[in-house]
């Protein structure tokens, strides 16, 4: 139904995201957006697969009637419901119960991007008593390079207007700390990776998983033996971290079509 914008990249992305050699999602799990405009945000309609995913099941949702909903402590589901049920009127389809995970994503650390997905990797730490070591401090220099110095941890809650205040709550207090967080992991649930385009995203999204895989095998070996803070600052903030950073933020999600190298050549 939002045939008006363009959700190219966001199709790409969730259809990546969602190819089962890289168990990151199966069913109808998992759930990507992108804001599309000041006040809305296309979001994966609810029920539909990443895996096949296309431009067609996607919904656009106001983010400040969403945000709002979070705000206000005498709001709950019954509210959401009734701003979904109008977009199911309108548009044919329910947004994702995980909208508002992305809608405070988007408002408040200022992504333009967001997949939520439940990695295999990453859910076999978030469902251990060690989801601890995934937002401490990091192993190796390509999680700094790729996720920064600190991921944020947020204790399992209620999908849906309860998930969505505890992360506003938490993200606030990180970003006093640390910086807004590029990754969110959600203790019992999955991970939201936060970028400023779908190929930041996928990035993250493979970064923590390959993070998770590594920390299950150093945990099978001994303790986990992190970098100390100098070191992390200094792969954080030295000269040509930040070009490969840079590098790395501009790649493409999918190899360049016909169309694309045209418009380069003009
Ligand atoms: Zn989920």
């Amino acid at each position: 139904m939002t045939s008006a914008h363009n959700l190219n990249d966001l199709v790409d992305l969730s259809r990546t995201l969602g190819e089962p050699w890289r168990r990151f999602a199966i069913l109808a799990e998992g759930n990507t957006s992108q804001r599309v405009a000041e006040d809305q945000l296309a979001v994966k309609a609810t029920g539909r697969s990443l895996r096949h995913a296309s431009a067609e099941h996607f919904v656009v949702a106001s983010l400040r009637r969403l945000s709002d909903i979070v705000d206000d402590p005498k709001a709950g589901d019954a509210d959401v419901a009734r701003y979904f049920d109008e977009i199911e009127t309108e548009q044919g389809m329910r947004p994702s119960v995980e909208a508002l995970l992305h809608v405070v994503c988007v408002v408040d650390a200022g992504a333009a991007t967001v997949a939520h997905t439940h990695p295999e990797s990453v859910n076999a730490l978030l469902c251990s008593d060690r989801a601890d070591v995934l937002a401490g401090p990091p192993i190796f220099p390509d999680q700094v390079v790729v996720i920064g110095r600190r991921a944020l941890l947020i204790p399992y809650s209620d999908p849906g207007v309860e998930l969505a205040r505890g992360v506003r709550a938490r993200l606030a207090e990180h970003a006093r700390r640390w910086g807004m967080p590029r990754v969110i992991y959600l203790g019992n649930h999955g991970m939201v990776a936060l970028g400023s385009s779908a190929g930041q995203v996928l990035q993250l999204t493979e970064m923590a998983d390959k993070v998770s895989r590594v920390l299950a095998a150093t945990l099978s070996f001994g303790n986990v033996v992190p970098m100390t803070d100098e070191s992390a600052e200094r792969i954080d903030t030295r000269d040509d971290e930040q070009v490969r950073r840079a590098a790395l933020a501009g790649a493409r999600l999918r190899a360049p079509t016909e169309n694309d190298v045209r418009s380069l050549r003009s």
